[in-house]
């Protein structure tokens, strides 16, 4: 076993650790990140193709607000380009295609429209309500944390048609039943980005752009800038404390450092052994914070024959196997992709097909809505994130009801040496790529202030 010692480690090289590492090596700090996986990037994994065309497997989509994630685009020089929005969308209402331009589906019945719209409005109003930092703080807090999304959902929404729609499109971003997840944190998570137009949209919105040659033209150039402190295939497997430093240890590697930066999902951080064992409400909040359950499928054509028949790509059919499609081409058009992404339990049921099985499931849907061409791709590539070792599913922890109020206080609070990094300890952006990099940045500067060195820059 090599012995390493360095000012800090970081555990995971995720968007959020990769961050963290880069800003204490950019202040002049020694650092060690320890990566399970042979790749960097953890829940954003960019395939280059042989033709050098690229497929985000993982996280891909970015939009206005997420400055921090920009900010490191800048930074590497990276590019970003917009998703294509011309043309019309399609949603999928018993059996019915219904194509629309804008949010919401208008052909649907007006009483349907309307819900959908008071219940949107509604949603954003009660997103207005929740303090970022203390969301367990918010007035309602109790109260919607006692319920589920399906429960407030229920309640709330009269047409069935709308119900349908809101809940795949909300429970899915959990990646879990609707029953799963706590109203108090979806509120949260969504006010976390600016409200659920943000969420639940595109242009303008969460898929309003893309890095030119996806996520992995970014964490690329991370990785190759702290290549030396970089090492791979490294899962932790303990971290141990005492009153001078902690020491990590994975099977080949025990760091000697003055504080340790966890940046691995929460649904996954009870996998290391801490020694002593975390305070009660840090490792009650590891077991109750788990991820859904999530596939992404990118179905290649030569080109996205789909624009040329007035379509965007975009079309959503609650209950089918390929539940969510979006037009996933590069910014050259070549090859046209299709991302399927299917979310929660219909997930976790396509997840037991075999891959000939669940290919013919997809490609009958998206020939059904998007005429013959769609059965004949060039290429289909699958990427399971529910049987991931070390992302314990996507697209992030959520928290089931009553956890929030009773155990989110232990989010980001140090836990002695140890500090925490990762996309759901962001108050910002919660969630993305763009929450990752802020928590990576801010646990950067938590460590060096604990130490009483400010040399980092404030970048949030
Ligand atoms: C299918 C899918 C689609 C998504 N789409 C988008 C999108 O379009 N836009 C967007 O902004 N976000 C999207 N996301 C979310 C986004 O990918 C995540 O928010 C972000 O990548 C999280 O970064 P992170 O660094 O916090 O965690 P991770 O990326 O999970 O990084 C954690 C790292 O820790 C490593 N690790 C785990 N255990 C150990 C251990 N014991 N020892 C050492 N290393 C360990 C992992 O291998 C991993 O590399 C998507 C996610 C998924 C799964």
């Amino acid at each position: 076993m090599a012995d390493i010692e360095v000012d800090y480690c970081v555990v995971g090289a995720g968007f959020a650790g990769l961050t963290a590492a880069l800003r204490l090596k950019q202040a002049g700090h020694s650092v060690a990140i320890l990566e399970a996986r042979d790749r960097p990037g953890g829940r954003t994994y960019t395939e280059v193709r042989k033709d050098g065309s690229w497929i985000d497997r993982g996280g891909a989509w970015i939009g206005p607000g997420q400055d921090r994630i920009y900010a490191l685009m800048d930074e590497f020089g990276v590019n970003s380009y917009k998703q294509y929005t011309d043309g019309e969308a399609m949603m999928v209402v018993d059996g019915k295609q219904h194509r629309y331009k804008g949010t919401i589906p208008l052909t649907m019945s007006p009483w349907a429209v309307a819900n959908l719209g008071a219940v949107f409005v509604e949603l954003g109003e009660m997103c207005r309500t929740i303090p970022l930092e203390t969301p367990w703080k918010a007035r309602k807090a109790a109260k919607w944390d006692a319920i589920s999304l399906a429960k407030w959902l229920g309640d709330n929404t009269l047409s069935k048609p709308a119900h349908d729609l809101l809940e795949t499109a909300i429970a899915g971003c959990y990646t879990s039943a609707a029953s799963e997840v706590s109203m108090l944190f979806v509120l949260y998570q969504m006010a976390s980005g600016g409200g659920p137009s943000f969420v639940l949209g595109v242009k303008d919105a969460a898929e309003d752009a893309r890095p030119v040659g996806g996520m992995g033209a970014v964490y690329r150039p991370m990785a190759a800038e702290i290549s030396d402190a970089l090492h791979l295939s490294q899962p932790v497997r303990d971290i141990a404390q005492d009153s001078d430093g902690v020491s990590v240890r994975s099977a080949d590697l025990a760091v000697r450092a003055r504080r340790a930066i966890v940046a691995v999902p929460l649904a996954i951080a009870s996998q290391i052994v801490y020694e002593p064992l975390l305070p009660m409400d840090r490792s009650f909040l590891h077991q109750r914070m788990p991820s859904g359950a999530v596939m992404k499928i990118a179905v290649l054509y030569d080109g996205p024959f789909w624009r040329a028949d007035g379509l965007s790509g975009q079309s959503a059919a609650p209950d089918s196997p390929a539940t969510i499609t979006i037009d996933a081409s590069t910014d050259t058009g070549r090859p046209g992709v299709l991302c399927v992404i299917v979310e929660g339990p219909i997930a976790r049921k396509l997840g037991t097909l075999s891959e000939a099985e669940r290919r013919k499931a997809v490609l009958a849907e998206l020939t059904a809505r998007f005429g013959a061409k769609a059965a004949s791709p060039v290429d289909y590539i699958e990427q399971n994130w529910s049987v991931e070792r070390y992302s314990g599913g996507g697209m992030l922890s959520h928290a089931p009801t009553g956890v929030l109020t009773q155990f989110g206080h232990a989010l980001r609070e140090p836990c002695g040496r140890i500090h925490w990094a990762g996309t759901e300890s962001s108050s910002v952006m919660c969630g993305w790529v763009d929450g990752a990099v802020r928590s990576g940045e801010r646990a950067a500067r938590e460590v060096t202030e604990h130490d009483g060195v400010v040399s980092l820059a404030r970048a949030q």
